[in-house]
């Protein structure tokens, strides 16, 4: 199985470097599967648990990304993310959390409330989404 490069990059630190066989990304415009010699790219990402394929006879190893931008080159992958997790680092207390206020602030913005004015629905639902995308990477069964 040939292999292409993988390196994903948050803020802070160099979060997964491996050599994969396949990488499954959501992108703004829709999921994408990278395989070794892909065509140049450069994509927005949305929230999401991407998906690699380490090799054929390993499980997919998951990762949580909150979004930012992956580069394909022939040789190589490069993440850049706004933040991104290993499943191990993910405190689930805190995405249950996230994904808690994050509900509450878009009912309270669909209900209209006095109190929903200052709410950036935007915001409410991307980090609503982030806290999704920690959850799934976990393995942690969620609502459809
Ligand atoms: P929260 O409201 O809990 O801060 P958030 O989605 O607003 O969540 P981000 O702005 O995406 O958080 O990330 C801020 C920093 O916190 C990043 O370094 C990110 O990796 C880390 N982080 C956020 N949530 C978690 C989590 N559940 N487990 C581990 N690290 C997390």
């Amino acid at each position: 199985m040939s292999t292409i490069k993988l390196e994903v990059v948050s803020p802070d630190k160099v979060v997964y470097t491996e050599d994969i066989g396949m990488l499954i990304v959501r992108s703004t415009g829709g999921e994408l599967g990278i395989l070794p010699h892909h065509a140049p790219l450069v994509t927005g990402l949305v929230p999401h648990a991407m998906r690699v394929r380490v090799s054929q006879d390993r499980d997919e190893q998951l990762i949580a990304v909150a979004g930012g931008f992956m580069e394909v080159t022939p040789e190589k992958i490069t993440v850049l993310a706004t933040a991104s997790e290993m499943p191990i680092d993910i405190d689930i207390n805190r995405a249950k959390e996230a994904m808690a206020r994050a509900k509450e602030r878009i009912a309270r913005f669909h209900q209209g409330q006095p109190e929903s004015d200052g709410i950036d629905i935007e915001r409410a639902q991307l980090a609503l989404r982030r806290a999704i995308a920690r959850l799934r990477a976990v393995g942690t069964e969620l609502e459809a």
